[in-house]
């Protein structure tokens, strides 16, 4: 995966849950008299229990003596309004994020995620690795924000400079690793625009939180532009929950 252009980061997705094949046969097979019956369909049956927003209400219903409805929009959106949030620990997402070493400790801090990120003790950095970010100015009334109405010659500098001190640095890496210093020493020249690539796992529960706070004002816009990007692949992986959450 690379970034595009004056992007600053990219995110695809990984993985999402899926439910184990012989469980659904199972289950197929327990239910094959009202199947028979004509009480419920075969296919609507193994088609919410194949689906990551069916699986989560099939276990909701762990309790209920109707665990077998496959109509399960309702539920979702009432265990979303009612802050029954352990429902959606039961399915998760990965996703595959590249940006930078500045960024990157922003996403690490959510705790209730698990975390493989580009060791660049083991392997070096690339030539081309790193972000070069367009700044904005100090918001003096909240320290929280930056407002993007800099001078074009300002905004120009700073970019000049980012690719300068790159050159400077990634030359003095490259250097010191042809000096026989081990790459987890040189990394230490290395700026806070690397690039890093890092692979987040969460339950839909965590992605929900995160992506609420991530995409909103308080967050840096470098962050918000990662968190609107895993908006749209949850978006599109969960669609009842998003339009529950008002997503859509
Ligand atoms: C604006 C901002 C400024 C920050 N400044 C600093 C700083 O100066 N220094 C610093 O060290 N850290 C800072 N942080 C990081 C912050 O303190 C947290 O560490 C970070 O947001 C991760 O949150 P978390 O621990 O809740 O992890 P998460 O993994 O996001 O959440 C933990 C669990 O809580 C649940 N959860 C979260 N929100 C809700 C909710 N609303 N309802 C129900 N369940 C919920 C999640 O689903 C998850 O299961 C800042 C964060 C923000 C957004």
């Amino acid at each position: 995966m690379r970034i595009e252009n004056l992007d600053t980061c990219a995110v695809r997705l990984v993985s999402t849950t899926k439910t184990e094949p012989s469980l659904i046969k199972e289950i197929v097979a327990e239910l094959s008299d009202r199947i028979n019956n004509g009480d419920i369909s075969e296919e609507e049956l193994i088609k919410y229990l194949n689906s990551d927003e069916g699986l989560m209400a099939y276990i909701a219903r762990v309790s209920s003596p109707n665990q077998e409805n496959t109509k399960h929009s309702g539920l979702l959106k009432y265990c979303i309004n009612q802050s029954h949030w352990s429902v959606f620990q039961m399915c998760d997402m990965t996703l595959e994020i590249i940006t930078s070493r500045g960024i990157a400790p922003q996403i690490l801090r959510h705790s209730s995620f698990s975390f493989q990120e580009f060791s660049q003790r083991y392997a070096e950095v690339p030539s081309e690795g790193i972000i070069i970010y367009i700044p904005r100015r100090q918001d003096i009334k909240n320290r929280q924000n930056s407002i993007n109405d800099l001078s074009e010659e300002d905004k120009l500098w700073f970019q000049q400079q980012q690719q300068e001190i790159w050159d400077k640095s990634f030359k003095t890496y490259k250097e010191a690793i042809n000096r026989g210093i081990a790459k987890e020493s040189a990394r230490f020249i290395l700026p806070l625009n690397t690039i890093t690539r890092m692979y987040m796992k969460g339950s839909v529960r965590s992605w929900i939180h995160y992506i609420n706070l991530r995409s909103s004002n308080g967050t840096q816009l470098e962050h918000q532009v990662i968190a609107s990007k895993a908006k749209t692949i949850f978006v599109k992986q969960f669609p009842t929950i998003s339009e529950a959450l008002l997503w859509k």
